[in-house]
This record gives structure tokens, sequence and C-alpha cells, in this order.
């Protein structure tokens, strides 16, 4: 993510018409949530909001207006030529707080803080990696709201920008929610949430939802192909996995997709043969003797998915566009003349069964070994056995 203007944004045309209105007429509510799936732009569009509201020539912006300044640009947006441009460009505008979840100790909170915001300003592919347990401190709300008592320092009204607001305790939010019923304040909350069900229903009333949407394959594929220099295969890949997200899609660009992918595949040929102790090696091979994470598992399952659904899209007609694996579109289109569609749809069943059984206490190898089995049409439990142990999780 980086701190853009609101009229790049990617692929959210609605909520980025909506809040360059919003700042054209120069009267913004108390409190915004910007809600939406995790991973596609809300909290680089609170940011670019943050930002189009506090540049100078933003109506309502500026604490003394300059009234032989030059007139508001009239797209409602930052200029990203003003000072306070540059300031919140480098997130360094005394009015704007930008608030997020951390995990880790409180005495290195400062250190956490700070290289965030590094990772933030200096590389536009950016992405927020919280670990499960990870809020938003309550020293960070506790200082925030203190600081909310005064005047704003240079503009006319301050930006809170909350993201991921979901992750507070409920004293947190009492506490927020007393300065959002003040009257007349010069305060705009901006809070983000892939989970607004989280959030207290108090909250939630006293905002304007601004809805996000997910962002097309096509959209995806383009920008990591153009933005995050990833090999075309690589995109087509990545943006079908992601689920509509870029902040997964640029999450996973590191886990090596393409080899992922063919070991992934190469599972299937034992079990297609029938060849039972092959795939059993196979599927120890596959997950290292348990040092192989939960992550690759389920990604090794999802591009056998992916695989089905290329199969079913092929079938359907659709055009080669549309294919995931399109380097691989001979072998697609041979093996889709071959299976009903029906089969297909048992194969990503027995798929999905496996990927749920994941995050259980599963034995890893086994899981790989049976979901295999079954998707290559064998029934678990007639013939014989693998005769080895089978490997936990080495973690
Ligand atoms: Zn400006």
């Amino acid at each position: 993510m980086a701190i853009v203007r609101l009229g790049e944004l990617l692929g959210q045309d609605a909520a980025g018409a909506f809040l360059r209105e919003v700042v054209k007429r120069g009267r913004p509510s108390t409190a915004y949530l910007f809600q939406g799936a995790a991973g596609i732009g809300k909290g680089t569009a609170a940011l670019a909001f943050a930002r189009a509201l506090l540049c100078e020539r933003s109506p309502g912006a500026a604490a003394t207006p300059d009234l032989f300044a030059a007139p508001a640009p009239s797209g409602g947006d930052a200029c990203g030529e003003c000072p306070a441009c540059h300031k919140t460009a480098s997130l360094q505008h005394p009015d704007l707080k930008f608030v997020f979840p951390v995990s880790g100790e409180e005495r290195e909170l400062e250190a956490t803080i700070a290289e965030t915001l590094q990772g933030l300003r200096e590389d536009p592919l950016f992405v927020f990696v919280y670990e499960k347990a990870a809020s938003i401190r309550l020293s960070i709300t506790r200082e925030l709201l203190r600081e909310l008592a005064y005047a704003p320092y240079e503009a006319a009204r301050r930006v809170v920008v909350v993201r991921d607001a979901d992750r507070m305790r409920e004293d947190q939010y009492s506490a927020m929610l007393k300065t959002l019923e003040e009257p007349g304040g010069s305060t705009v909350w901006v809070l983000t949430s892939a989970r607004p069900s989280r959030l207290p229903a108090t909250i939630r009333s006293r905002c304007q939802r601004v809805p996000f949407a997910s962002l097309s394959e096509a959209r995806l594929r383009d920008f990591l192909e153009e933005r995050a220099q990833v090999s075309s295969t690589e995109a087509r890949l990545l943006a079908a996995l992601s689920g509509g997200s870029l902040a997964r899609a640029l999450a996973m660009r590191d886990s090596e997709p393409l080899r992922v992918r063919d070991e992934a595949l190469a599972l299937l040929g034992p079990a297609l043969r029938g060849d039972r102790a092959g795939l059993w090696r196979a599927a120890q091979s596959f997950m290292k003797y348990g040092h192989t994470g939960r992550e690759t598992l389920k990604r090794m399952f999802e591009m056998h998915q992916l695989w089905l659904r290329d199969l079913l899209r092929v079938q359907a007609g659709m055009p080669r566009e549309a294919i995931a694996h399109r380097d691989r579109e001979t072998e697609i289109r041979r093996q889709a003349a071959g299976v009903a569609p029906s089969e297909i749809r048992r194969r990503l069943a027995v798929l999905e069964e496996a990927i749920q059984s994941i995050d259980g206490n599963v034995t890893a190898d086994l899981t790989v070994f049976s979901a295999m089995a079954r998707v290559a049409g064998s029934r678990i439990g007639e013939g014989r056995w693998p005769e080895h142990a089978a490997a936990r999780w080495n973690y």
C-alpha cells in the first residue's frame, strides 16, 4: 500500500467517486466506516481520503482560509503539491493520526510502529500482515484521545484513520464513542474493517458506511504484472488464488507459487495410476516430513481446485483468457474433453473438505494422500494401507 490520491485507487471507482464528492462539498461527517473484504484497498483509500481532507486547497481544510489562494481543485482530491499534501504523503502531518493493530511486546511498541510506518513510506507494495492476536493498543488510543481534546495544529480539521478498527477492546470503544458523540468536533474519523459485525453497534450506527468491492482477477493480474514485476504466468495464478484481495496476492508472491503448483499437480500422477506406494512417497516428499507449513498445504489444494475450475471453464466454452493455468492449456483442454462435469464437481468437493480439515489437528501427509487418492477415484479403506508412520506437523 502507499499514500496515494483518491484518483489513484485500484478498482474502487464507486467509493472513490463518493469520497471525492464528500471532499468537494467541504462538510464531511464525523465518522466513516470503510468496509469490505481484507486486502482490497480500504486502508489505502482511508489515507487517500485523509490526504484529500487535509489538502490546503480542499474546502474547509485550511485553518485560516486565504481568500487569494488558488481555487479548490474541482476533483475533490489532494492536490499533491501544497505543503499539507507533502506532509501527508510521508505521514508526517500533525493533524493526520494513523492508528493500526500491532503485535509483540509493549516495550517494543514504539520501534514496531516506527518500522511499520517506514515500510509503508518506502514500499509502495507494502502489505500489513497481522498475527492473530494483533490489536490496537490501549496506550495508543489513550494518547490519541488525550490529543483530541486540543484543537488541530495546522489545519481546520483533524483526521483519525483507524485501520482494522475491529481489533480493539470494549473499553477502547466506549472511550472512542464519547468523542464520536461530541457535537461540532473538528475531527473526522475514518475506520476500516473487513469484519464490521465485530464492531459494537453503537459505533457502527454513528459511522457513514462506505462499501468497498473485491477486485476482479483481471485487474489484480494487470496490477501484479505492471506494478509488482510478477511474470504473467505467476500473476495469473496469484490473481486467481487471492479471492480478489491484492494484499493476499502480494503476500503470496514470495512463496514460489509456480513451484508449489508444479509439485501439487505432480501428486495427481501416481494417484491416477492407482500407484498407492508412489502417491504415499510423493505426499511425504511434498510435506517434507512435516516441515511444509499449513499455508503451503492449503495452497497446494487450491492449485488443484483452480485446475478443476479451468476444466469446467473450458467445458463451458469460456475464452482462454479465463484459464488460470494457461501455460498448461493443452493439457487442460485434453483433460476437459475426457472428464464429466459431475466428476469434476465431486473432485472439487473432496478438495474443499481437505482444505477445511487443515486447520484441525490433521496428519498432514495422510491428508494429502487420502485427498489425492479420493480425487483420483480410489476409496480409502480398500487395498493396502501405507506402512510407514505418518508424520505430524513438525511445529
Ligand atoms: Zn494539497
